[in-house]
């Protein structure tokens, strides 16, 4: 009998976060849920921070953690990084909102076209939700159909077109080989269903018959390389190149949402698997810390924006202060800051991977060695992840739930679900303390 229950670590996380517990029920008075973001959810509730300091956050509840969520991937360079603040600080006199550009927008669209090698032209908006919403809009007037591909488990962002198929659940959408679009949320029109074409991750032979059979129909597909929030799963690379074959042949507009996969390397994700999407979504570590979302893309695709055809206009897009807090990030991770990160992800992937082979454990670190990982309690030893539905045979919910609420309770604080990611101030210490908890945790769970 193992000596830690669900029931044991949901009672010892609301004991030692109980100010957060009760903000959370005072928060409720006034706001839905407690709080504007249910993905603040940590379980029963959510943990409340008061400040942060470079790898880790201070909770109300007096509590210090290494911070593995780093809101869901941002802050790539941890908090109050003295580059982000120092350039916000002088940035702040000179005002806030403005009707009219900024230098400093040209540079950051400057370092993103440098980099990537896909993007010639940038849009920047508030959230990487619009300019997702911005990139189906182009392919669909780039192309004149109506039709979008996404992957279930794929998750773009809130918009009605977008938000479907991204947490289907057992029982939900079709079979495996005939997927079906089902809305993540009530108040989503049919229309918006019936104009999604869901696919499953890393089946090429059944992406390639849909996509095939719906060509003339399709604007455009939109893929994460390496998905997050709909659960992590990771592309292939001869799927991945495949696809990029099979759009350019139907005249499919190709969409890589790199929203947090820009942190995989200086060239994204896209550089790491070698492939051109015509339209690139950023956003995350690209503001540095405040909302930016940008789409980027091909000189030919872009210019139904540049040519008036496409109209997108929010007032806060090109905000002075997001950009500025996104080029002093974007300049302070040059190649050997991704490659810092990368080393501590492969060292955290490899030693807990071996660790719990060699044990016959369940449990398994996955994802492709950039610094958005996920752990997970398996069903059976040696268990993966390679589509959403994987989620529903192979992941035990309940105990990678306790894997969660266990870091939490010893001071590590990564996404609920499973998730993590880390940021350029941990050092060999963070990462070797966040590996033996994660093996004291599991040797409890398996005692
Ligand atoms: N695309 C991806 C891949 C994401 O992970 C997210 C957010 N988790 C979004 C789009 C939407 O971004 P935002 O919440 O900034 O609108």
């Amino acid at each position: 009998m193992s000596t830690l229950t669900l029931e044991k670590s949901l009672e010892a996380f609301s004991a030692k976060f109980a100010v957060s517990a009760a903000l959370t029920e005072e928060g409720k008075k006034f706001i839905p849920g407690g709080y504007s973001r249910s993905s603040f959810n940590f379980g029963p509730h959510a943990v409340y921070a008061e400040s942060g300091d470079g790898a880790y956050i201070m909770t109300v509840d007096g509590h210090r953690l290494l911070d593995l969520n780093n809101n869901f991937t941002v802050n790539v360079l941890g908090h109050a990084h003295p580059a982000i603040e120092s350039a916000l600080v002088e940035a702040i006199p000179a005002g806030f909102s403005f009707g009219n550009p900024s230098l400093v927008e040209a540079d950051l669209a400057r370092i993103l076209i440098e980099r990537i090698s896909s993007v010639e032209k940038v849009q920047f908006s508030c959230s990487a939700t619009e300019s997702c919403m911005s990139a189906i809009r182009v392919a669909r007037a780039y192309t004149g159909r109506i039709k979008i591909a996404k992957f279930e488990g794929g998750y773009h962002g809130f918009s009605d077109m977008l938000h479907v198929s991204s947490h289907t659940m057992p029982g939900q959408g079709g079979s495996d080989a005939d997927p079906q679009a089902v809305a993540d949320s009530a108040g989503i029109p049919q229309t918006e269903l019936e104009n999604t074409i869901v696919l499953v991750q890393n089946d090429l032979a059944g992406t390639d018959r849909i996509l095939r059979e719906n060509a003339r129909d399709i604007a455009c597909l939109i893929l994460e390389l390496q998905s997050g929030a709909g659960g992590l799963v990771t592309l292939d690379e001869e799927f991945v190149l495949a696809l990029r074959a099979l759009t350019t042949e139907l005249g499919i507009v190709l969409i890589v949402d790199e929203t947090i996969s820009l942190r995989a390397g200086y060239h994204g994700l896209q550089g790491v698997y070698g492939v051109t999407p015509d339209l690139t979504v950023m956003g995350k570590i690209i503001g540095g810390g405040m909302p930016l979302g940008a789409l980027g893309g091909s000189k030919a695709v872009m210019r139904v924006l540049e040519n008036g055809q496409v109209s997108i206009s929010g007032t806060h897009h090109g905000h002075r202060l997001a950009l500025v807090a996104g080029a002093a990030c974007m300049n302070t991770m040059d190649a050997d800051a991704f490659e810092r990160l990368n080393r501590h992800s492969n060292r955290i992937m490899k030693e807990l991977n071996e660790w719990s082979h060699a044990r016959g454990s369940r449990l398994t670190i996955y994802g492709k060695g950039f610094s958005h990982m996920a752990y997970g309690y398996m069903t059976e030893p040696g268990l993966m992840v390679r589509n959403h539905r994987d989620y529903w045979h192979n992941v035990d919910g309940e105990k990678t739930q306790i894997l969660s609420l266990e870091l939490a309770i010893r001071g590590f604080f990564p996404v609920h679900r499973g998730e993590f990611s880390l940021s350029l101030p941990m050092t060999d210490d963070d990462i070797t303390s966040f590996i033996e908890a994660l093996k004291q945790i599991v040797t409890e769970l398996e005692s």
